[in-house]
């Protein structure tokens, strides 16, 4: 069996000039994935900003160096998770991913989630959690459970970019990762792919 780092930069050298979607034109850089390919921990958000674009890494803005201090809360570095995104490319202005780029860039990410195998994949936001739990579920009702993947759990989480523009957020996000760290320290398994729904 490959590596799951081998199996990553080869995936990397087959995505990295998708035309899958129209947002190719106007991204500098697939912003594939960054961290530990074989994490316990996967982080997956939304899209690439205007950083994340420029260097090809996902969370590298302001919405990264949150990140980084909020994992640090909780005894976490950037290099013992796995990050990842719903869009590979940047859609301009940072507008919403729209449907059909989802649709276009979804098997990119369960791709991912297969080869690093994460015990518990949280998803930030509204795009991650929806496209994972495969049902409209709003954020700020998901985030206080967690639910069976195909082999990983999911656990929805606010999107740490909330806190960066809405003042009201700041506590909730922080929680969040707080409540991530007792989950994760309760040490539960996951149920095999084949005893549950599939998702994927
Ligand atoms: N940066 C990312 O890479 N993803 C987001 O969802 C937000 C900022």
């Amino acid at each position: 069996m490959t590596d799951p780092r081998n199996a990553l930069e080869n995936f990397y050298d087959e995505i990295k000039d998708c035309q899958r979607c129209t947002l190719a034109a106007s991204r500098t850089h697939v912003g594939f994935g960054s961290g530990n390919p074989e994490a316990e921990v996967m982080f997956v958000g939304e899209a690439p900003g205007y950083y994340e674009d420029r260097e090809g890494k996902p969370f590298v803005g302001a919405a990264g160096q949150l990140l980084d201090s909020l994992l640090e809360e909780i005894g976490l570095r950037r290099e013992d998770v796995s990050i990842a995104n719903v869009l590979k490319c940047r859609p301009p202005k940072n507008r919403n991913p729209q449907p059909d780029e989802i649709e276009s860039c979804k098997p990119y990410l369960y791709r991912q989630i297969e080869i690093v195998q994460p015990r518990v994949t949280c998803t930030l936001g509204n795009f991650a959690t929806q496209l994972l739990l495969g049902k409209k579920v709003g954020i700020t009702k998901g985030r206080d459970q967690h639910f069976q993947g195909p082999n990983f759990f999911i656990f929805p989480m606010l999107h740490p970019a909330a806190a960066l523009h809405q003042e009201r957020f700041r506590k909730a996000v922080r929680e969040d990762f707080h409540n991530l760290r007792v989950f994760l320290d309760q040490g539960l398994q996951p149920a095999p792919a084949q005893e549950q729904m599939p998702l994927l």
